[in-house]
């Protein structure tokens, strides 16, 4: 029987793992479908990871090549090209590879870091024919970085997702040309940065509150039509525009790869589509964590290596101590403003000092205040210059605060100052 099972191998799951082995455990097993560890960073080589982690930029193969680094000195184990089929409450993790076959492996705790998968042409229906040149934006990137690839010389981006933002840079410095990105929304769900050093270095422009309405094309991609949409998001006639171009690329957002958590019977929230966790980063099954993209979308792979020592830490104190105690639970809920929290439940029994809470906001806000209420109590404000949906924020609620609200729910709200 393993310690722990860690399943998936992107940075959620190699930080996951060091930071358990880092905290006495001693017999884990990483279970990862790919050739090799890293995740999606493997395909993203830009720059821009690690500043907040190591005060760097680095590459994603670098930053998970010292992640990777770290574990080749502890006896972690990994199995490469395995892919897990179903986790049962009890810690039975059934997997399957070309090697080993299927194997049914105990483990006193297991981690959840599968990661997410983008939304396809089919998920969102775009109307029109159904030629070839559509492609998400991440198998245009992995196209490109790693099998070498160009998927397209005249490109329109669908969606101001990093993602999109991203391969609108990468093809125009493989030598296509990007015509524009276009965004439902009247605002972007990107990073800032990558707005400015993606599509405004490049004069590629953006497009929001528009959207395609209609693909042409015998064979492939020919032309595509744009129109402005209202604020009910849809299009308003005689604002069309037309694109020729041979190839779309997708970034309309991310689905967290959630099947197994769904089939091991844990609860999940409607807002992240992932599991709900405790301030641990444990789900609703005991002894069984989760984190990163899994969980919640993240913006930097910073924060998920933080969330995932979290969850690294809390699975090695599992195997050792058991159940932590639980005293007074408090659920936290989304007010005005904020899409998600995470987490969802805190055990004030195993607060020692403080709690974060990350969340996205559902707008773009000025200068404005993050506000946690219980009932008409106000337990904590915070001060933002500027809140957008597209980078996430984070809290943290010292344990004292805590202790102070009147009610076993917390809300999280945004609220927009006043003008003078
Ligand atoms: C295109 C792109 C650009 C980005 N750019 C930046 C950036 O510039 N800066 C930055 O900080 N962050 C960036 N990010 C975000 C960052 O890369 C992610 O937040 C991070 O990779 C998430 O880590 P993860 O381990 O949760 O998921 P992943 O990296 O997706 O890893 C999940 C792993 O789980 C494995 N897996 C899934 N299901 C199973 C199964 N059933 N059995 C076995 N293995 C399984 C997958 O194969 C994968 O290896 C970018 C992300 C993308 C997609």
């Amino acid at each position: 029987m393993y310690d722990l099972v860690v399943i998936g191998g992107g940075p959620a799951g190699l930080a996951a793992a060091y930071q358990a082995y880092q905290h006495g455990l001693r017999n884990i097993l990483i279970l990862e479908r790919d050739k090799e560890l890293g995740g999606i960073l493997n395909q993203c080589i830009h720059n821009g990871f690690g500043l907040h982690r190591f005060g760097e930029q680095l590459t994603g193969p670098e930053y998970a090549g010292r992640f990777i680094k770290m574990l080749n000195d502890t006896n972690v184990q990994v199995s490469l090209d395995t892919m897990v089929l179903d986790v049962t409450p009890d810690k039975k993790v059934h997997c399957v590879s070309k090697k080993e076959g299927y194997r049914i492996i105990d483990a006193k705790s297991v981690i959840l870091c599968m990661g997410c998968r983008e939304r396809t042409r089919g998920a969102i229906g775009i109307p029109g024919t159904r030629p070839a040149g559509i492609y998400t934006a991440g198998t245009a990137q992995r196209y490109a970085n790693i099998e070498g690839y160009m998927v397209g010389k005249r490109v329109l981006i669908l969606g101001s997702g990093d993602i999109g933002l991203i391969m609108a840079r990468r093809m125009t410095l493989e030598g296509a040309k990007v015509l524009a990105c276009v965004e439902l929304m009247p605002y972007s769900s990107g990073l800032t940065r990558n707005i400015v050093q993606c599509l405004q270095d490049f004069n590629i422009p953006l497009y929001l509150s528009h959207t395609i309405t209609d693909i042409q094309g015998n064979g492939r991609v020919e032309k595509v039509i744009v129109a402005k949409v209202g604020p009910d998001r849809k299009p308003i006639p005689g604002t069309e525009m037309e694109f020729d171009c041979d190839t779309i690329l997708l970034s309309v957002g991310l689905i967290p790869e959630n099947e197994l958590t769904r089939q091991a019977g844990i609860e999940m929230d409607p807002h992240t589509k992932g599991a709900v966790v405790y301030e641990n980063m444990e789900t609703s099954i005991p002894g069984v964590f989760a984190s990163g993209n899994v969980v919640q979308v993240h913006d930097l792979v910073d924060f998920v290596s933080g969330e995932s020592e979290l969850a690294g830490a809390s699975a090695a104190e599992y195997v050792e101590k058991g159940e932590p105690e639980s005293g007074r639970v408090l659920n936290l809920q989304v007010g005005d403003g904020v899409g998600y929290t995470v987490p969802q439940r805190v055990r004030m029994g195993n607060v020692d000092k403080n709690v974060t809470v990350s969340f996205r906001v559902r707008r773009i806000y000025g200068t404005s205040s993050i506000v946690v209420k219980s009932g008409d109590t106000v337990v904590a404000r915070f001060k933002r210059e500027r809140m957008t949906p597209g980078e996430m924020e984070h809290i943290t609620l010292p344990r004292v605060l805590l202790e102070k609200a009147p009610q076993d729910t917390l809300t999280v709200q945004a609220e927009e100052a006043q003008k003078s």
